[in-house]
């Protein structure tokens, strides 16, 4: 059951708790935020091909300890991470200050933002996020505002499938321990029909929807094929 809380802000109270006790080992690439230390390059590779970066304002929705935003903050972009977490925002801000990073963090979610910022960014990214959200098709609502129009959006999850409840849950947080267990709940994955049709309704091109393949033995990515677990969607926002 959502709380009424839990709707009027879309927030899951024990999401941020949970994001809250990872964030002394965010930066620790061999730690329970191995598999977005593994996934990093290649999602950042992702990005850059398909949106210029260098200049550009970038919004990075559900950043958590930093490390989409480092990634785009040495590429040139002019970068604001939120979250509604606080632990891991402190991290961040610690961990950009020790590399000379200059990134806007705040406390704030997508659709308070709104309020100040709407149309306010060339490229907005939604990375790992919407998972943990009470009602997804909001947040990218929220993203869909605050990026202007002719900008780009890129959007990353799980699907929820069988392989997908197999692999990112049973393997990932029972078998081979990568994640904390209870880290994703089955109910919360996103087909990537049901994202792309939320990108649509609130007036999104969608441009590509490729598979995330990540190995956890070999630690490597690939980004391509169909979206049958880890995915990405770029959209933008027509003028
Ligand atoms: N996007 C980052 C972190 C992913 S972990 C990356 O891919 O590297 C998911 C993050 O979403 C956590 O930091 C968690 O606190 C945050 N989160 C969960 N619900 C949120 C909400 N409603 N608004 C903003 N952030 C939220």
């Amino acid at each position: 059951m959502k709380s009424g809380n839990e709707l009027t802000t879309n927030v899951d109270p024990a999401e941020a708790e949970k994001f809250d006790d990872l964030a002394a080992r965010w930066w620790d690439a061999d730690g329970d935020s191995r598999p977005l230390h593994d996934i990093n390059g290649p999602r950042v590779a992702y990005i850059e091909a398909r949106a210029q970066l260098e200049g550009k304002t970038v919004l990075d929705v559900g950043c958590g300890g930093g490390i989409l935003c480092e990634s785009l903050a040495e590429r040139g972009a002019e970068v604001t991470g939120i979250d509604m977490a606080a632990k891991p925002l402190e991290v961040a801000r610690a961990h950009a200050a020790e590399r000379n990073l200059t990134i806007a963090y705040r406390k704030i979610t997508a659709e308070e933002l709104v309020a100040d910022s709407a149309a306010g960014f060339d490229v907005v990214c939604c990375l790992e996020m919407l998972e943990h959200v009470p009602a997804p098709e909001r947040t990218v609502a929220a993203c869909a505002e605050l990026c202007r129009p002719g900008g780009m959006l890129f959007f990353s999850t799980i699907n929820r499938s069988p392989l997908a409840w197999a692999t990112a849950i049973v393997a990932a947080e029972y078998a081979l321990r990568l994640l904390p267990r209870g880290t994703h709940r089955y109910d919360r994955l996103i087909r990537p029909e049901e994202l792309a049709a939320a990108c649509r309704n609130v007036g999104l091109d969608v441009l590509d929807l490729s598979g995330l393949n990540y190995n956890p033995f070999s630690r490597t990515v690939r980004i391509g094929g169909r979206p049958r677990v880890n995915y990405l969607l770029h959209a933008s926002r027509p003028f």
